[in-house]
């Protein structure tokens, strides 16, 4: 069991918009049914977007980026009829990767991702939890590190994983290309993009990670970052004023984001 207090209840997870992004995308244009499930929750007091996806036909799910309320996040899960079948990591930040230790502890799921690189991070998760008020934030090891053209596969789903540094040398993101679906954790937001003022961040590296590994995978991706609200890779490349294409044709266009952690 967890030792920790849930700081949101099973109503607020399923009371967040993403449900209304999966009415949104069974609708489209094949008017075939979704292969994926998602909800997100939000977790820390980073309001990191916690996200669990699920194969509709198996459901069996994965959550991505478990930073805390891991009890809440598990009964979700099961209240959902789902399957705990994996937990994912985009990065090795603490409002990220914090809580899957003991969620992999509780559930018995593998620990896959980030990026070997995020290793440094991962080693501090304790004492970043001691400095952020997190107590419980427990370092781990993956079960399985993950690279840039890997897959991971989830029920009957495939997922492609990409290496996007920037933010954190070994952050990587998932993709499902069936779906027009992506996770991209603290890469890109609505109107903004990860914080490159990190040890390790590299502004440039974000920016190429942004235009070379996500905006080929399509303007109609719809994508929950990190932090904040549901976008599209399209609505970001017309309006984004750090990685629009407008802002990326200007002088100076790599510039230093202020955004969540
Ligand atoms: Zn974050
Ligand atoms: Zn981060």
């Amino acid at each position: 069991m967890s030792r920790r207090t849930p700081n949101v209840n099973a109503e607020a997870v399923s009371s967040r918009p993403v449900d209304r992004y999966v009415s949104f995308m069974t609708q489209s244009a094949s008017q075939a049914p979704s292969p994926i499930g998602v909800f997100v929750t939000p977790v820390t007091p980073l309001q990191q977007n916690c996200t669990t996806v699920w194969c509709t036909k198996t459901l069996k799910a994965a959550v991505i980026d478990p930073g805390g309320s891991v009890a809440a996040i598990v009964a979700e899960v099961a209240r959902r009829g789902l399957t705990l079948d994996q937990i994912w990591i985009t990065h090795g930040h603490l409002d990220h990767a914090a809580g899957a230790a003991e969620m992999a502890e509780t559930s018995g799921a593998p620990i896959i991702g980030p990026h070997l690189e995020d290793q440094f991070w991962i080693d501090d998760l304790e004492v970043q939890g001691r400095q952020w008020g997190l107590p419980d934030a427990r370092t781990f090891t993956p079960t399985r590190w993950l690279e840039g053209g890997d897959t991971v596969t989830l029920g009957e789903t495939v997922w492609e994983v990409a290496h996007c540094p920037g933010h954190t040398p070994g952050h990587v993101i998932f993709f499902n290309r069936a779906a027009r679906f992506a996770q991209v954790g603290d890469v890109l937001f609505k109107g903004s993009v990860g914080r490159t003022d990190f040890p390790r961040s590299d502004p440039e590296a974000l920016i190429r990670s942004v235009v070379t590994r996500l905006w080929p995978l399509g303007d109609d991706v719809t994508f929950v970052p990190g932090h904040g609200p549901v976008s599209t890779f399209g609505e970001e490349r017309r309006t984004n004023p750090f990685v629009s294409d407008a802002a990326l044709a200007g002088p100076g266009a790599v510039r230093a984001a202020t955004g969540p952690a």
